[in-house]
């Protein structure tokens, strides 16, 4: 029997969305990086990406790239938040690629890859506007010169990423922005930068949007593969499975009861005072999983189920017709934030599972 709570993944639907979306990028000029920081340096997820054709993997987390690299996935790994001070030498050992803001840390890079008789690749965050990382643009030009002059280190390219803190969207300005900067470093040092990586998951809509991309050559995608949809707006992406991933839970109580509680109201475990609609008496239904394993407001129930509260260990549906049955399972949709908490929630097992129900594995 298959443990619960439970975050199902699909192999098969990951493997179609990555290989859909390496193809339409790669028919514009514009290799994909997948990234799996997600999935917490799962092999499984790491191989079905690269099975579909992506260039490189890339982590934020440099204890996923280790553990990849202990699984021995060969790929070329890239660390995709600048690295820490503490971390340089893991780094170093671990990663083919690192994107840096920081020259206090390129030169510790520089020193160790050197000692270590290693090559590491740079690429140079610029900031345009989301103000999460990056080297101001008009600070960018000497941190490429002093980058080229230290040794063991080579700058792989320039890159941004928006969308994440502050939600602004790649466009025609911004991205136009960062095909100039390509230019400029290339006109004054005479070289010519491999990578020029436009963002995120965020940059799908522009990328797919039929005008010319510049010098733009190179995505870093997770969410879009892992979930179908693009993150601006969370529509879907023609052409991809929503539900490589799904949540199941079991139900531990089904009861007629008030839609309304009773007695002097004051703050919930999570310190909001609740609004209930009236409406009389519901089918009531607590599933054994809490905000403790998902993001409640990022779930998706089933049709004829309404999500009404959550505390850290019960979810508390109401369901509209039909009862559930004690040790009854559902399934649920996830958005990026539950997904990210159910992925990191060691009580809730990881499973891979196919269009046969009976074949099943825990996800390596
Ligand atoms: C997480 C991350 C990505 C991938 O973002 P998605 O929205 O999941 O596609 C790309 N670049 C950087 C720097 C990241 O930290």
């Amino acid at each position: 029997m298959k443990p619960s709570p439970r975050l199902e993944v699909n192999l098969a639907k990951l493997h179609h969305n990555a290989s859909h979306l390496v193809r339409t990028f790669g028919s514009r000029g514009v290799s994909v990086l997948g990234v799996c920081k997600l999935t917490q340096g799962s092999q499984e997820v790491a191989n079905t990406l690269l099975d579909a054709g992506v260039c490189a993997l890339g982590d934020s987390h440099i204890e996923h790239i280790e553990s990849l690299r202990r699984a021995g996935v060969v790929a070329e790994m890239t660390l995709l938040r600048s690295p820490m001070r503490s971390q340089i030498q893991r780094v170093v050992a671990s990663a083919d690629v690192s994107y840096n803001t920081e020259i206090g840390v390129i030169r510790g890079l520089s020193h160790e890859a050197l000692r270590t008789q290693r090559r590491h690749g740079v690429v140079l965050m610029v900031e345009l506007g989301d103000l999460r990382e990056g080297i101001m643009p008009a600070d960018l030009l000497p941190v490429v010169q002093e980058t080229l002059a230290l040794p063991n280190v080579y700058l792989r390219g320039i890159g941004t990423n928006l969308a994440c803190r502050s939600g602004v969207s790649p466009d025609a300005h911004n991205m136009a922005a960062l095909s100039e900067l390509a230019d400029t470093i290339e006109q004054a040092h005479g070289i010519q930068l491999d990578t020029i990586s436009g963002g995120n998951s965020a940059n799908v809509l522009w990328g797919l949007g039929g005008h010319a991309l510049g010098r733009i050559n190179h995505l870093r995608l997770g969410e879009v593969l892992l979930l179908g949809c693009e993150p601006l707006h969370r529509h879907t992406v023609d052409g991809l499975y929503t539900d490589v991933f799904g949540l199941v839970a079991e139900v531990i109580e089904s009861k007629r009861k008030p839609s309304v509680p009773w007695g002097t109201l004051a703050q919930t475990a999570f310190g909001v005072v609740p609004v209930c609609q009236d409406q009389g008496w519901v089918m009531q239904t607590i599933l054994a999983v809490g905000r403790q394993d998902i993001d409640p407001m990022g779930l998706c129930a089933p049709q004829g189920m309404t999500i009404v509260g959550a505390s850290s260990d019960h979810l508390v549906v109401v369901t509209h017709g039909k009862a559930l049955n004690i040790g009854d399972e559902v399934a649920f949709g996830l958005n990026y934030s539950a997904l990210l908490v159910a992925m990191t929630s060691p009580l809730v097992a990881k499973v891979v599972v196919s269009d046969n129900s009976a074949d099943w594995h825990f996800l390596h």
